[in-house]
């Protein structure tokens, strides 16, 4: 009979409180398993044999690489976390974990709003309608958060004159933003954390989800499994995958004279230009290429 996995460096980050945005968190609550519970699934499906650390590692790579999952579903994490509403809300798409939010049906809706400092307000991104680039000057960075602090105050005025004149918790709230901070219990096992993981920690997500993603995976997942979070890091988070088509056009640059200088000039596909410029598909194998070159 197995004995229940316990990860010391897990243990001693328990409870411990890691501090997210202004006023959020995330708190490890419980864990089972760890990569011992990876490895042990994976023996059942391919036979007991040696157990040495270094075989365990390559044990779990070689899961990694070729996509047999099921294994990394043998370890869970239950997590306490405070989150921002409009954060929370890209969250929870994530339907493959168990959640048990905060109600502020029940509850008086929790009287902390994530708030911006003047320094942090972004600026919209032209190249991609999702994302921002670049930062709002400090001055009307001021005014914005001066702006910011009026209307969270008064929205809260507001909810708590209709809680004193009795209205329903449930509809007393509408009128409460979305930087106003939830609480909730996060349960997820370790297959599909990486997978939010490597969405959410990916520069494409927004900024404020992304503060999260990046503590529970470089402060609590490295330490509870660190052999898959390497593993992870190297096939799944840092690596960068081409197409047939970024294939061959990768080594016709290579096999040029001019190389890498004029990348422009061989992406002259339909599936990289629109109306002679490059379209979307043709400046992301551009950006791949520049981050492949500063590895
Ligand atoms: C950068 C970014 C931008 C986004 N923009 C938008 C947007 O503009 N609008 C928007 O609505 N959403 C947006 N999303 C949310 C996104 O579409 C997903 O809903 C979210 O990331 C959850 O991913 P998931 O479904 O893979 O994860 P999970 O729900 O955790 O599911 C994990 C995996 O389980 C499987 N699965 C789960 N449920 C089902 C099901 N019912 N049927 C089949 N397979 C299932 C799938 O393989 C899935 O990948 C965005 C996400 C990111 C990261």
């Amino acid at each position: 009979m197995e004995e229940r996995i316990f990860v010391p460096e897990m243990d001693k980050i328990l409870n411990k409180e890691f501090k997210v945005l202004d006023k959020g968190f995330v708190r490890v609550v419980d864990y089972m398993g760890g990569d011992e519970s990876i490895v042990q699934a994976a023996r059942v499906s391919y036979g007991k044999g040696t157990k040495k650390v270094s075989e365990n590692k390559g044990l779990i790579r070689y899961l990694m690489r070729h996509h047999h999952t099921s294994p990394f579903e043998m370890a869970e994490i239950k997590l306490h976390v405070k989150v921002p509403m409009d954060a929370w809300r890209q969250w929870i798409r994530h339907r493959t974990a168990n959640v048990n939010e905060y109600s502020t049906r029940y509850s008086i809706a929790i009287d902390e709003m994530q708030e911006t400092s003047p320094v942090e307000w972004r600026l919209q991104s032209k190249d991609n309608k999702q994302g921002s680039k670049g930062m709002v000057s400090e001055d009307i960075g001021r005014q914005l958060t001066n702006k910011e602090e009026n209307l969270q105050k008064f929205s809260r005025e507001i909810y708590n004159e209709r809680i004193d004149f009795g209205v329903a918790k449930e509809q007393a709230r509408k009128d409460l933003p979305l930087s106003t901070y939830t609480e909730a219990y996060w349960k997820i096992d370790l297959h599909n954390l990486l997978h939010f993981l490597g969405l959410r920690m990916d520069e494409h997500a927004q900024h404020e989800i992304r503060q999260y993603a990046n503590v529970i995976g470089n402060e609590i997942v490295s330490k509870w499994v660190p052999m898959t979070w390497e593993a992870f890091q190297d096939y799944k988070l840092n690596s960068i995958n081409f197409s047939s088509l970024e294939s061959k056009t990768l080594i016709k640059i290579i096999n040029s004279k001019e190389g890498l200088e004029n990348i422009d000039n061989f992406l002259n596909s339909e599936f990289f230009k629109s109306d002679g410029k490059l379209n979307g598909e043709g400046l992301e194998f551009k950006e791949k290429i520049k981050k492949m070159l500063k590895m």
